[in-house]
């Protein structure tokens, strides 16, 4: 039997060891935290007593693989698929966005004329940019920022802050001016234009700590892959061009025959040896560069809102989740009658979301948690008259890489100039930003290299939403 080692327990490396070990191949995953999860995982919140998530992850209906690698361990049924959005307009009125009765890509042309805050020039303008978006990318256009491209196209600075920007920053988690024309072009294509199903948001109705620490790893565990937490690799060891083991902190060695490397790309090369550090195919790595993500954790004494989630127009708060809502089921424990703690057990839980929140830098906690409270009670009044019992704030400083116009030419393949060693994260080559989606398309196409040198040529990689007809016609998609 073949020795499959996994370094990093993030989705990446989830990813692959779901795959290989469903064909059966079991693995052994090494994760230096004492959880499984990376980027996408909860800590425990003392106060509340409750796993809270680093940040609310949510995943779009084109997100094929995501799905299936839900679908394959079980974990599909914690997700509730979200049939409307609601965006908050600058006025405070709440606008409701959902597909109609007509096939893609003019499924959502209703909804887009619907919205309140964005004039009929405003429409007609971005819909001339949408139309212009969907052509194939020159390699002229990839080199400027999308910030320009918008100005090439006579966006106006309310077009930008009211669409461009609500729809980007969240889904590429960067800035206008930091986001290549390829990467929102991918955005609006799969999420908007292609498949009546892309836009779909689904959300976890339960902490990724319940996803991750709990089902997927009995699915694993129980198929006979083995999971070490608490287990930092230091280094990659090869001899003879061919990776014998990784040698972890404690200098244990885990030996094997196949071995992933699925680290976020500001940690892989430092367990790289020094013959491959310097492989040409490898120094795209060292130019990435990541951008965070700021979540704000507000538990009240009463509802604010009924909506389960909101998307605030052109303000700081991006998204709001309405998280007492959308849980399936209350985790909490139980306390002393009339403490803290038991105001807190019937508290109402919300969590706002910024991202590519740059700007947060040179501002305090406090100075934070007052715009977002403020902007809360503009929305929504009731908030003056609630009392906020508990709050936390997580910035995840490098929390995606960033899609700065050439950064897919710094992306490497999964399969690495040593055969038997395979690459995987987000940030390796997958065509994808950095989302749950491209982690376990790294996940998947590192197991199926592995796969073929076994000789076994299965399809590992799942297939995008088709492309609609009409979509083909008006557009000129490809499928
Ligand atoms: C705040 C935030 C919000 C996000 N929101 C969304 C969202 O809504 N939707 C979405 O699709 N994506 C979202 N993302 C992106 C998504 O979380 C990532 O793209 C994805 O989880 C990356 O997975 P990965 O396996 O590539 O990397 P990681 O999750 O970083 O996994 C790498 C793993 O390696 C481990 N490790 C590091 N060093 C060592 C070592 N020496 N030895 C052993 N193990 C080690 C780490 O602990 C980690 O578990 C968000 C990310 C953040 C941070």
């Amino acid at each position: 039997m073949s020795r499959i080692v996994i370094v990093g327990g993030g989705l990446a490396g989830l990813a692959a060891a779901v795959a290989l070990t469903a064909r059966g191949f079991p693995c052994t995953i090494i994760e230096s935290r004492p959880r499984l999860g990376g980027r996408a995982s909860s800590f425990h919140d003392s106060t509340t007593n409750t796993d809270i998530d680093n940040c609310q992850h949510v995943t779009l209906g084109c997100c094929t693989n995501f799905r299936h690698f839900c679908q394959t361990t079980g974990i599909a049924e914690f997700f509730r698929r979200e049939p409307a959005l609601y965006f908050i307009g600058p006025s405070g009125k709440a606008d409701r966005f959902a597909a109609g009765s007509l096939p893609a890509p003019l499924h959502l042309t209703g909804a887009f004329a619907r919205l309140s805050y964005l004039s009929w020039k405003d429409k007609y303008s971005l819909a001339t940019a949408l139309k212009a978006l969907a052509r194939p990318v020159s390699e002229q256009d990839e080199s400027e920022s999308f910030a320009k491209w918008l100005t090439r196209h006579g966006q106006s600075q309310t077009v930008i802050n009211r669409f461009w920007f609500v729809v980007l920053v969240s889904a590429l988690s960067e800035s206008l001016e930091r986001i290549s024309l390829s990467h929102a072009r991918k955005v609006f294509v799969d999420a908007f234009l292609a498949h009546r199903d892309g836009w779909y948001v689904d959300v976890p109705n339960v902490p990724l700590e319940v996803l991750y620490g709990g089902r997927l790893t009995d699915w694993l565990t129980s198929r006979g892959t083995t999971i070490r937490l608490l287990a930092s690799a230091e280094e990659v060891e090869l001899v003879n061009d061919r990776v014998t083991g990784i040698r972890l902190g404690s200098n244990e060695v885990i030996e094997g025959d196949e071995f992933v490397v699925a680290l976020p790309f500001f940690r892989v090369l430092s367990v790289l040896p020094e013959s491959l550090k310097t492989q040409a195919d490898l120094q795209g790595i060292k130019q990435l560069e990541a951008a965070p993500i700021s979540s704000i954790h507000l538990w009240f004494d009463r509802p604010i809102t009924d909506l389960p989630h909101a998307v605030f127009v052109d303000r700081l708060c991006q998204w709001v989740f309405n998280r007492t809502a959308i849980e399936a089921v209350q985790i909490r424990q139980t306390s002393e009658p009339n403490s803290t703690e038991s105001q807190l057990v019937d508290a109402y839980y919300y969590q706002i979301v910024i991202s590519a929140s740059h700007d947060l830098d040179g501002c305090s906690k406090e100075e934070t948690q007052q715009q977002v409270l403020k902007e809360l009670t503009e929305v929504w009044p009731i908030v003056a008259d609630a009392k906020l019992l508990h709050s936390r704030q997580v910035t995840e400083h490098r929390a995606v890489f960033s899609p700065v116009p050439g950064v897919d030419a710094l992306r490497p393949a999964q399969q690495t100039p040593v055969a038997n060693l395979q690459l995987a994260g987000d940030w390796t080559q997958t065509g994808w930003p950095a989302t749950m989606e491209g982690a376990v398309r790294s996940g998947y196409l590192a197991a199926s290299n592995i796969l073929k040198r076994k000789g076994r040529h299965d399809d590992v990689l799942q297939p995008d939403l088709p492309t609609a007809t009409l979509s083909r016609l008006i557009f000129g998609l490809q499928s």
